[in-house]
C-alpha cells in the first residue's frame, strides 16, 4: 500500500490550485463528523461565502486558505482523494465531504474508503477560546524538497536508522515509503545504515538525490501504485521509472541483480542487496 507522498501531494495541490483558487464557497456537506478535528466550529456555517484564497502543501498536508483567521487542512491518509467533480457525476460510496461553490457547476469532493486521512479546521483568531477535537494536526519538520544541506546535515547526525529517520514527519516532511526506498538505493544505502555512520559526501548525495527524485516524481505527477490520483482524476506515471519501490524479485536497473523486499521498523522495503550493502562505505556508488 503506496500513500500519497509529497509528489503526489504536491500534484494534487497543483490540480487544486489551477481550478478552484478565487472560487467563493456556496455550501459544505460533511457526511462524516467523525473525520473533522479541530476547533469545533460547525463547519458549513463557517466555511459558506468564505473564498479559496489559496491551496498550499506542507509536508503531506494540503491547506486550503481562507482568510488570514482560517484554513481547512486535509490529510490524504492512505487512500484519501481529493478533487474537483461536476455536480451531477456519480457519487463514490465513500464521498465524506462535498463543498459546492457561488454559480459555479463544479464542486470539490474528499473520498476516503479506510478513513486514515482526516480534516482540521484551523482557526487562528479564536485559538485560545474554541475547544479542540479529536486528533491534533500533527507537528511537521522542514519540507524535503527545499530543506537546507546545512539542516539535512544536522538531522543525519542522529544515531538512528535511515529509514525511519526519514520517515519521521516531525524531523522531514513530505518522505514515505516510496521515495524513502528510491532515494536510498539511488545513493546505495542500505536502510538499516545509522545516519550519524554515513559519512559527509554520502549525506551530501542522499541530500541531492533525495530531492532530485521528489522533484522528478512531481514532473510525472506522483506514482500511482493504489488509489492515489490527481485533482482530475488522472494516474501518475513516476511508478514506472521507480527502481526498487514494488519491483522485488525483478533485476535492478544498475546491477542486475534480484530487488528484495525486507521488513524495516515494520515497513516493506524494497533494496537491491548488491548496490545497498549493509555496513559499507557507500560513497563511490554514482
Ligand atoms: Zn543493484
Amino acid at each position: 500500500m503506496g500513500m500519497p507522498e509529497l509528489p503526489e501531494v504536491e500534484t494534487v495541490v497543483r490540480g487544486l490550485a489551477r481550478r478552484i483558487t478565487g472560487f467563493r464557497i456556496a455550501s459544505v456537506r460533511l457526511s462524516r463528523k467523525d473525520i473533522l478535528f479541530g476547533h469545533n466550529l460547525p463547519i458549513n456555517k463557517v466555511l459558506s461565502r468564505r473564498r479559496i484564497q489559496r491551496v498550499n502543501r506542507q509536508g503531506k498536508q494540503i491547506h486550503f486558505i481562507l482568510g488570514s483567521d482560517l484554513s481547512l487542512i486535509v490529510h490524504l491518509g492512505m487512500t484519501g482523494r481529493l478533487f474537483v467533480a461536476d455536480r451531477d457525476d456519480p457519487k463514490d460510496p465513500h464521498t465524506h465531504l462535498r463543498i459546492q461553490f457561488v454559480r459555479r457547476q463544479t464542486e470539490l469532493r474528499f473520498c476516503d474508503p479506510r478513513r486514515f486521512g482526516g480534516l482540521w479546521l484551523i482557526d487562528g483568531a479564536a485559538h485560545q477560546k474554541r475547544k479542540w477535537i479529536g486528533r491534533k494536526l500533527p507537528a511537521l519538520g522542514p519540507d524535503a524538497l527545499d530543506i537546507s544541506l546545512r539542516n539535512f546535515r544536522k538531522l543525519l547526525r542522529r544515531n538512528r536508522q535511515i529509514k525511519g529517520l526519514l520517515l519521521d514527519q516531525q524531523l522531514i516532511a513530505g518522505v514515505g515509503n516510496i521515495y524513502c526506498d528510491e532515494s536510498l538505493h539511488r545513493v546505495g544505502i542500505h536502510p538499516l545504515t545509522r545516519a550519524c555512520d554515513l559519512d559527509d559526501s554520502t549525506v551530501r548525495r542522499l541530500h541531492q538525490k533525495l530531492r532530485q527524485v521528489l522533484a522528478e516524481a512531481i514532473r510525472d505527477r506522483g506514482s500511482s501504485v493504489s488509489d492515489y490520483r490527481t485533482a482530475d482524476k488522472n494516474r501518475g506515471k513516476f511508478q514506472r521509472r521507480h527502481r526498487v519501490y514494488k519491483r522485488a524479485g525483478q533485476p535492478c536497473k544498475r546491477c542486475h541483480n534480484l530487488i528484495e523486499r525486507i521488513l524495516v521498523s515494520g515497513r516493506g522495503t524494497h533494496i537491491c542487496p548488491k548496490c545497498q550493502p549493509l555496513f559499507a562505505i557507500t560513497s563511490e556508488q554514482g
